[in-house]
């Protein structure tokens, strides 16, 4: 390995393997370069086999990351080598080892929605009160009672006396006892009750202390007692430990992360080497200055300026947006420029948020511009099997030919069609060049089918009679009539379990999505709506190498690096958040993560804020955050938005409203990606017949996302909107 690449200070935390060591520094200044480096020297002087590294960092991306870096250095030479988050290092170990502790190692592992689920059963179950016991903070009491190790017992014992609290060791005695029931742990289980089984089973315990020669941890200012519990056991007998972090950067105070850990360290470790890194070598002056004054309005702070020999860099660019439609929009044109004129690439682009709900409007906006992006996030709602499920009952309620939807739910709840059944009726489609579902439908008539046509015309006769009994205009009728004909209500209330109440909670909540579309949209139809969800939930059809825009949370930013962010939402009440206005502890924790935010940034940085938004069901109107205030005018450019007459109503941009927005992304659609228009029999001018609507005329046929929108104007009920293929007209 080639030291000179480094700076002294670099060298110097590279070279000294041995021993517990403290990198303490700011953004971007090689903190995680030097563990990289250092996990690379200690494989190359074969001071460890990679079997015996352990390296722990925050997300998973972070840990991906991390791994392609050292692989990029050694080669294959890597494998075996532990990296991953903390979760993911405690799953390794409780499903070799959480035997001992009683649990079945095919454990499950309970989402925060399963957790709502659970308490608010185990509150039930106790008869408190939701409105004097509110289901989350309950969770983060006994989230914290975890962090601290304090079992349902010690916790009831510590506030004997204390009614309230009390009440709550009682909650969180019920539980943890329906948790363990159902062999389940939830996030914080993961982590103390690898703790637990350490301290329980000293065999354990010295298996792995032996095993793991080098840990290291990043973003060590981020762990919480029973992480920094962890990372001492198991650093407990080699001593080499190697922790880096910045104290500016501590964005986790509200899961228990306790900054302490990071200061204590070398009381905790003695003989603890402490190296600091000052030079920044990511970020260009104007944005390192800008993150300067922005942190230096902590007042708890170490205190430390980072300096770069980048040069000052293209001022950092202010959009003031009307709404957030305006915002998305300006993000989505810069994008845009950026990769045209500029020759970034997409994924040279992040845009940063402070909450997740802001990345609707942002994502419809950007497929709207054909811009390709990514959201990085936790199981999604519409990552969750049920709704996946609803959807593709919904798809194939509106286009029966739709065969991978027909896939996924013909047998879901069972109609007993198995697999080789389904693999029968796909050779069959295929050999009469047919979708699965019409072959299905002529069962009767396929020689190989004949044993089970009855089944399979049971599911095509459920799908057409949604079609006929359900108004098209009304999506959540028709997810309402799919949920309980199809069987899926009762498979879920057959067995009274979490998961099957969460499932039931979210097919509510779906429903309910749905209802809200059809008061936002002027003309709802059921195509609209699969459009519109299908913009949010097929992310996942990104592949994670390719080039693409990534959307995500500041606090899931931390110690990435991108060439261009945007930073969006700077408004009072949104970030800082509301809830964080009324403590200058909880204001300063909020300026780290903006300090997060900015850091992030190499060449451009963009920020923006909306006057107004729509939140809470309402509109919001608010200032600029104050973080803004504290970035000096000199490192910033302001943009003005570019508003052109024709939308000015009385001096105001208008808002367009989600329809317009997506009447317009559906237009680009049809006009940029179709390539083959389907042909249908039908042109202007063509006399139908629709079976609820009568007779009629077509207006126009627009090629629509691999089927074709029909109006058409009918003698009674005037002119509709239709799906080719689902209309099912006639000619007259
Ligand atoms: P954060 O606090 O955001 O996690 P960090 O301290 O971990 O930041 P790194 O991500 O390791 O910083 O480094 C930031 C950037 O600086 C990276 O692109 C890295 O390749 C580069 N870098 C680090 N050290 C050097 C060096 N000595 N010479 C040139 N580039 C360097
Ligand atoms: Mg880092």
């Amino acid at each position: 390995m080639n030291l000179d690449q480094f700076n002294d200070r670099q060298k110097e935390a590279i070279l000294a393997t041995e021993g517990p060591l403290l990198i303490l520094a700011g953004a971007g200044s090689g903190k995680t370069t030097v563990v990289v480096n250092k996990i690379a020297y200690i494989l190359e002087q074969s001071l460890a086999r990679p079997y015996q590294i352990l390296a722990i960092t925050f997300t998973n991306k972070a840990a991906n990351e991390l791994k392609d870096r050292v692989e990029g250095l050694i080669g294959d030479g890597a494998e075996g080598m532990w990296i991953g988050t903390f979760h993911s290092v405690c799953m390794k170990i409780l499903r070799r080892n959480i035997s001992l502790l009683g649990y079945a190692s095919d454990f499950l592992i309970y989402d925060s929605a399963d957790q709502k689920t659970l308490i608010k059963r185990c509150l039930k179950e106790l008869g408190m009160d939701e409105k004097t016991f509110p289901p989350k903070s309950m969770l983060a009491e006994i989230s914290n009672a975890k962090d601290n190790l304090m079992e349902p017992d010690v916790f009831l014992a510590a506030y004997n006396g204390d009614f309230r609290m009390t009440k709550v060791g009682e909650l969180y005695k019920l539980y943890q006892k329906r948790l363990f029931e159902a062999n389940a742990l939830d996030f914080d289980d993961i982590i103390i009750l690898t703790v637990k089984l350490f301290s329980l089973d000293a065999e354990v315990l010295e298996f792995y202390q032996n095993k793991f020669r080098y840990v290291f941890v990043d973003e060590y200012q981020d762990t919480n007692n029973a992480q920094y519990l962890l990372t001492s056991q198991l650093a407990g007998k080699y001593r080499n430990i190697c922790v880096v972090g910045d104290d500016d950067q501590s964005i986790y105070k509200f899961r228990g992360a306790n900054i302490n850990n990071i200061l204590d360290f070398e009381k905790e470790f003695d003989q603890a080497k402490v190296i600091k890194l000052e030079q920044n070598y990511r970020s260009t002056q104007n944005i390192l200055n800008a993150a300067n004054c922005v942190i230096a309005n902590n007042a708890g702070r170490k205190g430390k300026e980072l300096w770069t020999s980048n040069g000052a860099g293209d001022k950092i660019l202010l959009f003031e947006a009307d709404n957030e439609y305006e915002e998305a929009d300006y993000i989505g044109k810069t994008i845009e420029k950026l990769v045209k004129v500029d020759g970034m690439r997409y994924c040279d682009c992040a845009i940063l948020y402070r909450t997740n709900v802001q990345s609707r409007v942002l994502e419809t906006t950007l497929s709207g511009f054909g811009i390709p992006y990514r959201v990085l996030a936790g199981l999604r709602f519409y990552d969750r099997k049920e709704i996946k499920d609803m959807l593709a009952y919904l798809r194939l309620v509106f286009n029966p030919n739709d065969n991978l939807s027909l896939m996924r739910v013909v047998n879901e709840p069972s109609r007993k069609i198995g697999v080789t059944t389904v693999e029968k009726v796909a050779a069959a489609a295929a050999g009469r060049d047919i979708s699965m579902f019409a072959a299905m439908e002529i069962a009767d008539t396929i020689p190989e089918l004949a044993k089970v046509t009855e089944k399979l015309l049971t599911f095509t006769k459920l799908i057409r009679e949604i079609q006929t009994d359900t108004d098209q205009t009304q999506p959540s009728k028709i997810i309402e009539a799919v949920y309980k004909r199809s069987g899926y209500m009762d498979m879920l209330l057959s067995e009274d379990s979490v998961e099957n109440q969460t499932r039931i909670e979210n097919i509510q909540e779906f429903i309910l999505s749905a209802e809200e579309y059809e008061k936002s949209s002027e003309e709802p139809t059921l195509f609209e709506f699969l459009e519109n969800t299908a913009l949010i939930a097929d992310v996942d059809n990104y592949d994670t190498e390719a080039d693409s825009v990534v959307l995500m949370t500041l606090h899931s930013a931390k110690g990435l690096e991108f060439p261009a962010v945007f930073l969006c939402g700077l408004e009072e009440g949104l970030f800082p958040s509301q809830r964080s206005m009324y403590s200058e502890e909880e204001i300063e924790e909020e300026r780290r993560l903006c300090y997060v935010g900015i850091t992030r940034a190499k060449k451009r940085l963009t920020l923006s804020y909306a006057m107004r938004r729509s939140m809470y069901g309402g509109s919001v109107y608010s200032k600029a955050s104050r973080f803004l205030d504290e970035i000096p005018q000199q490192y910033v450019d302001i943009v003005e938005a570019d508003r052109s007459p024709k939308t000015e109503v009385g001096g105001r941009k208008k808002a367009k409203s989600q329809s317009d927005l997506f009447q317009e992304i559906f237009e680009r659609k049809s006009a940029g990606v179709r390539t083959e228009p389907v042909s249908y029999d039908f042109k202007a001018g063509d006399m139908v017949v629709h079976k609820k609507f009568g007779t009629g005329m077509i207006l126009s046929v627009t090629p629509a996302g691999g089927d074709v929108k029909l109006e058409i104007v009918f003698d009674e009920v005037g002119t509709k909107s239709l799906m080719g293929s689902f209309a099912r007209l006639k000619k007259a």
